[in-house]
């Protein structure tokens, strides 16, 4: 039975299946819609308030928890129970953030393992997925408020650098939150689609979306195509945003006054009205030449020329990361079609106007950058709900899938930059005569050794019934749904025993992580090559030891003694090569042993089908 619902405020009707965007940021999150009467997308507010809910959650000494505002309000005097940033713990390790634990002023907690960050709050422990969850469901509150209806389903933006850890991670938030994700969609590719980006079909754009907003920084390069999202690179600084520019005014301000930071470290309370006076300044510097204020008595002053030197650093290195990106997309920033502008900070005209120069183009910016993100997601939820048949979106993995094989070599069966969803299967067997189970290890990255890469999970395929080896044909299959998550299964196709698993990771990979492990493929690219080699040389060697093995037990009737010495002179002599670094050196071994085998094989294998034909007709 379907249900309706009716808004209370209009008396309209409305269906009670509203799917949302939700852009979940890590300073601020939001929630957008498609309108149902102008079917244009929209951010949901209150009557005079921001659209925007500072993604910030307060925990006050009666278990209560606030978010938003109200929280944000809480940070400087109440900073151990009021967290902020619970975005960059997403799927992170103490070990990943260990290097920026001083950012945050709340307890995280460093228990020296691999497993998953918490944070502590009084006496109570709660995941990063806990704390995503109650900004998930504040908004959820909030949009049910608003439009006087049940909202169960989303559709939830993710950084494009989000790994698969880091992607469940959010999805779990949202289930938490009661809310059915249907899809987690990369941010940049939200914000082109509210810009009308790859809503044509036959459109082919390449798309350079620059968010700078409080505290991160990301570039990411698309491609559109057939309808076909592709995240060609991104690059970005985590640690960098607008909050830095308040920083530099703030330095600015006490410099002149003849201060230092030990005057703000002894009095928080200056040291935060400092900081709002500096983001006041920087946002009226957006559309006047002058600010004047002031605080205590004191002046305040600063010029937008004073402003924009003051920044230009941090605005140069923004450049420097696009120039990253495009180098990685194997692209020249004439290949740009369109630029899109996303995150608060991109007001700044400075930030505008050198992106602009940079690319030698006109920048996309009348879409308000703290909503576009939200806008899109809308976008997205009203194709998912069937509204436009003609977009598909899709995006790709950031680093190689595989699974360990013989010699530890990674066996890539999705490799990277390769579009999701995606499907693929690879056909293994075992090494052992009666072998009853297969241990199925998957591996992401880039290097040829297993133990350069990193593990992502492990299981045993078992119940295989008794085959010699060889004989078995296990298909292990890969399969990466919409929203980047991996499911593996492995099948012995001859007697449909069968396995699967969906890959949670223990641990999220940071940006930099991901980084370096590219890096350390192009580094190591020849070495891998060479021990590839070798590993690949000395298990074809083990291979062809045991079959002649077996064959020489098998037929020794029918061998000479002259053949059965100089096949155990091989044998042996292939036998000390495998322990040799000399992959040239085994496959001559390996020649030399077969040349030897080859005529007696061949001769007995003719005896044996002279032997089983006597007797029929052809
Ligand atoms: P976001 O993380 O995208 O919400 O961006 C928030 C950042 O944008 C904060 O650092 C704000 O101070 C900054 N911001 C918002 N409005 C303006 C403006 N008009 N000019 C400069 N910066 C702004």
């Amino acid at each position: 039975m379907a249900k309706i619902a009716i808004n209370i405020a209009t008396g309209s009707l409305q269906q009670e299946e509203m799917i949302v965007g939700i852009d979940l940021g890590t300073t601020n999150s939001l929630v957008a819609i498609i309108h149902p009467e102008t079917k244009q997308a929209v951010a949901l507010k209150e009557h005079n308030t921001s659209s925007l809910v500072p993604s910030v959650i307060h925990f006050d000494e009666n278990g209560n928890i606030v978010v938003g505002e109200e929280a944000k309000n809480q940070l400087i005097s109440q900073p151990q129970n009021t967290i902020f940033s619970a975005k960059r713990l997403m799927g992170k390790s103490y070990d990943d953030i260990k290097t920026n634990a001083s950012f945050f002023s709340y307890k995280v907690i460093d228990d020296n393992t691999d497993s998953l960050v918490k944070v502590q709050v009084g006496s109570k422990f709660y995941t990063p997925i806990d704390l995503s969850s109650f900004i998930l469901k504040e908004l959820k509150q909030r949009a049910e408020h608003i439009l006087k209806t049940p909202v169960n389903k989303a559709v939830i933006t993710v950084p494009a650098y989000f790994n698969d850890a880091q992607r469940q991670a959010t999805r779990d938030a949202g289930k938490l939150a009661g809310l059915d994700v249907l899809r987690i969609v990369n941010e940049p590719t939200a914000a082109s689609l509210a810009y009308g980006i790859g809503m044509n079909k036959e459109e082919e754009k390449t798309i350079a979306v620059y968010d700078l907003g409080g505290g991160t920084f990301d570039i990411s390069i698309l491609k559109i195509s057939n309808g076909v999202f592709e995240v060609l690179s991104t690059n970005g600084d985590t640690y960098l945003g607008g909050d830095d520019m308040d920083k530099a005014i703030v330095h600015y301000w006490l410099e002149k006054a003849g201060l230092t930071e030990a005057d703000l470290v002894s009095n928080k309370e200056f040291a935060q009205a400092l900081r709002l006076k500096a983001e006041e300044a920087k946002i009226a510097l957006s559309s006047q030449e002058e600010f004047i204020s002031e605080l205590n008595g004191d002046t305040l002053s600063l010029s937008k020329a004073q402003f924009e030197t003051l920044i230009q650093p941090l605005v140069d290195k923004t450049v420097t990361c696009c120039k990253n990106a495009l180098k990685d997309a194997e692209l020249k920033k004439q290949d740009i079609d369109v630029i899109v502008m996303v995150g608060g900070s991109t007001r700044v005209p400075l930030v505008k106007q050198s992106i602009s120069n940079f690319f030698g183009k006109p920048v996309n910016d009348s879409v308000n950058p703290d909503e576009v993100v939200a806008l899109g997601a809308a976008i997205q939820s009203d194709i998912l709900a069937g509204n436009n048949k003609d977009v598909l979106l899709l995006d790709v993995t950031p680093l190689s899938l595989g699974i360990e094989t013989m010699g530890g070599l990674m066996d890539v069966l999705i490799p990277r930059n390769s579009k999701i969803p995606s499907k693929a299967s690879r056909q293994y067997t075992t090494q052992k005569d009666g072998q009853g189970g297969m241990r199925i290890s998957v591996f992401q990255g880039e290097r040829d050794m297993v133990k350069d890469n990193r593990r992502l999970a492990e299981f045993n395929l078992t119940g295989i019934p008794g085959m010699p080896a060889g004989l078995p044909k296990v298909e292990v299959s890969f399969m990466i749904n919409a929203d980047g998550i991996l499911s593996v299964k492995a099948k012995e196709l001859r007697s449909g025993v069968e396995q699967s698993i969906d890959v949670k990771s223990q641990y999220g990979l940071t940006d930099e992580d991901l980084e370096k492990m590219l890096l350390d493929s192009i580094t190591h690219a020849k070495d891998d090559i060479a021990l590839r080699a070798l590993v690949e040389a000395r298990t074809e060697a083990e291979q062809l030891l045991t079959t002649t093995e077996k064959f020489i037990q098998k037929n020794t009737a029918l061998l000479s003694k002259e053949e059965m010495i100089t096949t155990a002179a091989a044998m042996q002599a292939l036998q000390l090569a495998i322990t040799m670094e000399d992959k040239d050196l085994v496959h001559t071994k390996i020649e030399e042993l077969n040349n030897i085998s080859r005529p007696y094989a061949e001769r007995i294998m003719d005896e044996a089908i002279a032997v089983a034909m006597k007797g029929r007709t052809v």
